[in-house]
């Protein structure tokens, strides 16, 4: 699958090495490049999960619980996406489900480059 993984990495400047002791870019991993957007998106998921998982009560409750319903959602996109792409070239439909799960996902590039 084609991704907007392209993107420089604005943290080191694509250059991957962290400026302040030469080690790999934490945010690219020393690529200079950053993933894809559903690479960046669980990232962060997992980082909401880590921050909010130690704080214990009622608002780790309703940060696991809002973070699994954005995966079952994006894995639903996902799924849409997939499913649109098998359609025929013509349907108007289809082109239209790909582009809204896209607009959502940005798994392909928003313009052909
Ligand atoms: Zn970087």
């Amino acid at each position: 699958m084609n991704t907007d993984a392209i993107q420089a990495c604005g943290t080191c400047y694509g250059q991957g090495v962290a400026s302040s002791d030469l080690a790999p870019c934490a945010d690219c991993g020393g690529v200079g490049r950053l993933p894809g957007a559903l690479v960046l998106t669980e990232r962060r998921l997992r980082e909401l999960e880590q921050s909010y998982g130690a704080r214990g009560g009622e608002t780790e409750s309703d940060v696991r619980w809002l973070v699994g319903e954005v995966r079952r959602a994006q894995h639903a996109l996902v799924q849409i996406l997939a499913a649109s792409q098998d359609a025929d070239d013509d349907d108007a439909i289809a082109t239209k489900i790909k582009f809204l799960a896209n607009d959502v996902l940005h798994v392909y590039p928003k313009r052909p480059a």
